[in-house]
């Protein structure tokens, strides 16, 4: 804990991270994000000749999507919905009369048609299966968005608000994982090109309650996920700074996603937490890029 408030201090004073009141919310300081711009551009070199087709969605998403998805079955303790306020003039006065008494003024809010966006891939399943069949060879896509996640902590690598930039495969079982593979061993590659010791695990999402018990380790002894881990504030338990994940026929069985011949497509995804992989650069680096390693300056700004 204190290892991870210290960090984090050290973040704010250097201007890299700007504090907001809210753990987890923070400002990004121009310098942060050069950092952020570079390895976005590396991922770029790995995976640009792949064609993928980039789509960016906005850190929203419809809610009747989000419903679908079966999010609030497995992780209600990490969605934020967005609210608004929908009532007539005499609401309004109600409201303001609330708000001056410091009262709750929230209870009156509405659910909106939008839900924060929880993982970049989630809209892009229901806009691909409205296109019909996949084409001959399946799809590649290259998403980016701003993500939410209600988990509070001063951890600076655990944010509320973070971004997530993936390639998502959608094929038979066999391209799916082929691609899986691929973008764990190019993830190895690029974290050494930019000197961060790296490892990578098995893994499991922090499904809700004592039912998500079983379908964690489910998920496990099934090698659906597997994490590229990094030291940033903890030595003994690394952080996720990539992960991949292979959802077998779920999704494509959920959102109605076949292949050319009519088969249900196979599914997978493989995810850069941009902030934790900018902030296990400061951590391994320093706080000044210009003091970073040459070849770490050279593989990032060229
Ligand atoms: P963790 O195990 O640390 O909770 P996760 O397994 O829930 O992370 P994923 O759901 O796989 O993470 O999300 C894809 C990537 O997004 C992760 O590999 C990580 O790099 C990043 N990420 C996830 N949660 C956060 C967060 N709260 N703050 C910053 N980055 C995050
Ligand atoms: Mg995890």
């Amino acid at each position: 804990m204190d290892m991870q408030r210290s960090f984090l201090d050290r973040l704010f004073e250097s201007g890299l991270l700007i504090e907001t009141g809210v753990d987890g919310l923070y400002g990004r300081g121009g310098r942060f994000e050069d950092v952020i711009a570079a390895f976005e551009r590396l991922i770029d070199r790995f995976g640009g000749a792949d064609g993928a087709e980039a789509i960016r969605f906005p850190p929203g998403m419809n809610r009747a999507y989000f419903e679908k998805s079966g999010y609030m079955r497995s992780f209600p303790q990490l969605a934020g919905t967005v609210h608004s306020f929908c009532g007539n003039e005499l609401d309004h006065v109600s409201l303001l009369k609330c708000m001056d008494a410091d009262e709750d003024w929230t209870a009156e809010q509405k659910a909106t048609d939008i839900v924060l966006t929880p993982a970049a891939c989630y809209p892009l399943y229901p806009t691909v299966a409205k296109r019909g069949n996949l084409p001959a060879g399946g799809g590649l896509y290259d998403l980016q968005s701003y993500c939410f996640r209600h988990e509070p902590s001063n951890d600076p690598a655990r944010q509320q608000l973070f971004r997530m930039r993936e390639y998502v495969r959608m094929g038979t079982q066999a391209d799916v994982t082929e691609f899986r593979q691929t973008w764990m061993d190019r993830g190895v590659e690029m974290m050494k090109a930019v000197g961060l010791p790296v490892e990578i695990d098995v893994a499991n999402d922090p499904f809700f309650g004592r039912a998500g018990k079983m379908l964690a380790n489910n998920q496990r002894d099934q090698n659906l996920k597997f994490e590229l881990l990094i030291p940033i504030t903890s030595t003994t338990s690394p952080t996720a700074c990539m992960s991949f994940n292979y959802h077998q026929d779920a999704f494509g069985t959920k959102w109605g996603l076949n292949l050319e011949d009519g088969s249900v497509a196979h599914t997978a995804c493989v995810g850069f937490g941009l902030e934790r992989i900018a902030l296990a650069l400061f951590h391994h680096h320093g706080l000044d890029t210009e003091q970073w390693p040459a070849s770490v300056r050279q593989t990032l700004w060229g």
